[in-house]
């Protein structure tokens, strides 16, 4: 009898899983929370890398798809001090797919969920409890009083996984709130801002307070501001207080702020300990978020992808044996991600220090070749 491999949580790590498994002819369920694919915005833009998420989607033979949907130019960027100066202007070679284009976060998700059988997705399953069962594999009860049964659990439920909590306690801790708005329509309503931004990230980085903005495929921008975690992040729900909060900037920065089509969204930023593990159990692993939180330097989507890349190729190397696929999964992932955290996590300390933009200058300015040694 096939294996019932049932997948908590279709983001981005789960859908890609998910369209693996279908194309080696191994069928999931991937359960979700939320009630259809549109139920919630999806957010900003995504830079996909070449080794991780672009090799995934290769692995899910969506290549061509994330070309006509993907935007080269979005990797242009500048960064700016809060007086409007510009310090680092990177601009991509035009058209080219070699660098970490961008895509709307929607649409990546859209293009996942199109590759996917209609009955793939449970729509409206937000699990609360895995129940290990006597014969192995796990019950599984959602909200709302659904169940179901699986003989492995994949936990791809994100940054608060519930699936989570089997394989380890590891604590979560806030190392930054950030707040984001939303501009629409910015190319027509706001031609100034959009000017300023570019075709792809603006940063203006100031003492302990970073201003970013992000154009959209659809002509709007995407604005968040990076604090450090305090115990008032909750009180940055009005644009009033986040301009206090930008007191002395230049007011064509600020702009961006006052022109959020809604009121400021704060939230949270958290991390897991670096160097995070758990001790193999069966029938049960985690992917993405749900196994490695680290922020900030857009690695989460793409390391989620590739683990579900790595994993799903260990179930199709022999799927009568899953139990040694997690494990072959789970150290590599293991390995591959300790630098990775240890990166971000420096990277995380660096943007909201006194110092943050000389060192993020330092960051993206290409050090000078190294003379060639004289014989
Ligand atoms: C502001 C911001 C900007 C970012 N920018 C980048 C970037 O540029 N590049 C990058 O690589 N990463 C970025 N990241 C990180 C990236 O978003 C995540 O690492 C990535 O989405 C992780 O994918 P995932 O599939 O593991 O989790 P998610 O994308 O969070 O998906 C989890 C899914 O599980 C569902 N779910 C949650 N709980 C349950 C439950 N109990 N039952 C069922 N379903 C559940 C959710 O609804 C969701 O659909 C950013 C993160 C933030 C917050």
């Amino acid at each position: 009898m096939m294996m019932r491999i049932a997948i908590a949580g279709g983001g981005l790590g789960g859908l890609t899983l998910a369209r693996i498994l279908h194309r080696h002819g191994i069928d999931t369920v991937v359960y979700e929370r939320e009630a259809d694919r549109s139920a919630r915005a999806q957010g900003g833009m995504l830079d996909l890398h070449p080794e991780s998420g672009q090799q995934a989607l290769a692995d899910a033979g969506l290549t061509a798809r994330f070309r006509s949907e993907a935007r080269p130019e979005g990797e242009e960027h500048r960064i700016l001090d809060p007086a409007g100066r510009v310090l680092v202007h990177h601009r991509p070679q035009p058209g080219s797919f070699s660098g970490r284009p961008e895509i709307d976060r929607g649409a990546l998700r859209d293009l996942l969920l199109d590759s996917l059988p209609r009955d793939a997705v449970a729509w409206q399953r937000r699990l609360v409890a895995a129940t290990p069962r006597p014969g192995g594999g796990f019950g599984l009860t959602f909200d709302g009083g659904h169940s179901a049964d699986c003989d492995v659990l994949i936990g791809a439920d994100g940054a608060r996984s519930v699936a989570r909590s089997l394989l380890t306690d590891a604590p979560l801790s806030p190392v930054a709130t950030a707040v984001e708005l939303s501009i629409s329509d910015a190319e027509r309503r706001h031609p100034d801002l959009a000017e300023l931004v570019g075709p792809g990230n603006l940063w203006c980085i100031g003492v302990r307070r970073i201003l970013s903005a992000q154009r959209l495929s659809d002509g709007g921008i995407r604005v968040g501001i990076s604090l450090p975690a305090d115990d008032r992040w909750d009180s940055y729900r009005s644009k009033r207080a986040l301009l206090d909060g930008l007191d002395g900037w230049d007011p064509a920065l600020t702009a961006l702020i006052e022109a959020g089509d809604g009121p400021p969204i704060p939230r949270l930023i958290e991390v897991m300990p670096t160097g995070t593990r758990w001790d193999h159990r069966p029938g049960i692993t985690l992917i993405g978020d749900a196994a490695h939180l680290m922020p900030p330097v857009g690695e989460g989507a793409n390391q989620a992808m590739l683990d579900a890349a790595e994993l799903a190729a260990a179930f199709a190397a022999d799927p009568t044996d899953p139990d040694q696929a997690i494990r072959a999964y789970e150290e590599a992932m293991f390995t591959r991600i300790h630098p990775i955290a240890e990166m971000c996590a420096r990277v995380q300390a660096m943007m909201l220090s006194p110092t943050a933009a000389q060192d993020i200058v330092r960051f993206f300015t290409p050090r000078p070749a190294e003379p060639a040694p004289v014989d």
